[in-house]
């Protein structure tokens, strides 16, 4: 289970905006992008990435790498996750990010139960979340509809899990989730629409990447 395990921050220094890959330092006088602003390395201010990205190539690839960067996935990964799209029946970006939505890591993250994708991804990893009662450690799996995810019985007892629903409650869950704060729990009702992910994500652009 292949990770990036580079330095995050630098991430959205190269995409040239935040995106809250550190959930709560994201939004502290700390984050990176707020003090540095531009490319990273040696020649982030005046180098190459510091001009002006205007041809189409630039642009696609730009677009699918903050989508892989966004949610976490790896180069081999994320060129599966679109072949799986164009054999879906819709529109094949729309299809693509429903997909990437569908990771098991993405769900606990949207639950409010963590406070961004890595974190989520580390939780699920280290076993304390459960699909339709089974217990899972692979934040790539793929969530359909009708299936419920919960907080492994013997997590609960633990510190992070005992102050969570409070912590969760002030996070706005999407539509197409429904989040049960009692049992720290929540199942998925059905696919996310366009309007309910990340707006800053160019999927024609990436299909485009694919495409050429
Ligand atoms: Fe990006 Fe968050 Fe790091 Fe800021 S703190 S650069 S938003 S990951």
């Amino acid at each position: 289970m292949a990770k990036y395990r580079g330095a995050v921050c630098k991430l959205c220094r190269r995409e040239g905006e935040k995106m809250f890959l550190k959930g709560a330092r994201c939004f502290t006088p700390k984050c990176a992008f707020d003090r540095r602003g531009y490319a990273p390395g040696q020649h982030g201010k005046t180098g190459q990435f510091s001009r002006k990205r205007d041809s189409d190539y630039q642009r696609q690839l730009r677009a699918k790498q903050k989508a892989r960067r966004t949610y976490g996935a790896m180069e081999r990964q994320f060129r599966r996750y679109y072949e799986a799209a164009i054999h879906k029946r819709g529109l094949t970006g729309l299809t693509l990010l429903q997909i990437l939505e569908s990771r098991l890591d993405n769900v606990v993250y949207r639950l409010g139960y963590a406070q961004s994708r890595a974190e989520a991804r580390l939780l699920v990893t280290h076993g304390h979340f459960t699909v339709n009662g089974r217990r899972t450690d692979v934040p790539s799996m793929m969530i359909s509809i009708g299936d419920e995810i919960s907080i492994r019985d013997g997590s609960r007892k633990r510190t992070y899990f005992k102050s969570l629903a409070d912590v969760a409650e002030t996070r706005t869950v999407p539509g197409w989730l429904n989040r049960d704060l009692r049992n720290l729990s929540g199942a998925v009702m059905r696919l996310p629409e366009r309007s309910e992910i990340d707006g800053n994500l160019a999927e024609q652009s990436i299909v485009e990447y694919y495409s050429r």
